[in-house]
């Protein structure tokens, strides 16, 4: 149960600090994920812990690559699974992608506890679990490379939550068009992705599986209309202005 009073003004961010501690003691989340989880809070600080603009138009555009994909897959790390185990199955559902749990700080006893989450939260697929299946992404080092042969390796469009700069620019170099979310537009990830969502990952997967919902109906010319148009690099740069913007008017400067 939650020591979090619901009046508290910074509530839902608390709670999501929360469900990451939890990760933690369950085994599920890396202690550099508890730093990376610091450094999201920081920036979503920043951006007035909302939705903005810039992020429900980069949610839009990443639904149509979704839906436009021959094969979509969605990478798993060990605080998305502590965030929101339900959610990544229902968009992993909705928009017909396979699941594959990637790990940074590779660990045997970790990846299990969170195939047996993503299990318990209605996944039935799970990739990433089979060495004999396991090859190696070209360009960067060690563990960090490893993705599954009928996974990662083979998919044409990738959904890299709270991912690092090295596993992203090897996922663009060996041609994939990769959609990130990430609080902190400036990071090598963000710079690098097609596609960033410049907000809490709890905040748009839920707006990203409704979009997805709804788009579903236009047809594949209209929803690569939406993909065309998109700038990542611009949309990164609105985001740095929202947060100027926030900046400005809570210190009283403007
Ligand atoms: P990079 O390697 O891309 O330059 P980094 O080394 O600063 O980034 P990493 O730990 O590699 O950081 O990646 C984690 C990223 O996830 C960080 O940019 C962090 O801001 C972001 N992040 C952390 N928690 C969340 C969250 N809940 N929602 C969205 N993004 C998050
Ligand atoms: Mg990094």
């Amino acid at each position: 149960m939650s020591l979090i009073p619901k009046s508290h003004p910074r509530a839902k961010s608390l709670l999501i600090r929360e469900k990451l501690v939890n990760g933690f003691d369950k085994g599920l989340v890396a202690k550099e994920g508890l730093l990376a989880q610091g450094r999201g809070e920081a920036f979503d600080y920043l951006l007035g812990e909302k939705t903005g603009k810039a992020a429900k138009h980069a949610i839009k555009v990443a639904a149509a690559q979704l839906l436009l994909a021959d094969m979509p897959i969605i990478s798993v790390n060990g605080n998305i699974a502590a965030l929101c185990p339900k959610q990544i199955i229902r968009l992993s559902k909705q928009i017909k992608a396979k699941l594959e749990v990637n790990l940074f700080y590779t660990n045997e006893k970790r990846k299990k506890a969170i195939i047996k989450t993503l299990k318990n939260n209605g996944a039935r697929e799970i990739l990433g679990t089979n060495p004999a299946s396991s090859v190696k992404l070209p360009g960067i080092d060690s563990a960090r490379r490893i993705v599954d042969k009928n996974g990662i390796f083979s998919a044409d469009v990738v959904v890299v939550p709270l991912e690092d700069g090295d596993r992203t620019m090897a996922l663009r170099k060996a041609g994939k068009i990769v959609i990130t979310f990430d609080l902190n537009p400036l990071s090598r990830t963000s710079q690098t992705a097609n596609i960033t969502i410049v907000d809490n990952v709890t905040r748009a997967i839920d707006l990203l599986i409704n979009e997805s919902k709804k788009l579903s109906k236009k047809n594949q010319k209209s929803l690569q209309k939406i993909v065309t148009g998109f700038d990542n690099k611009k949309n990164l740069r609105e985001n740095i202005i929202q947060i100027k913007n926030n900046l400005t008017r809570r210190a009283g400067i403007a």
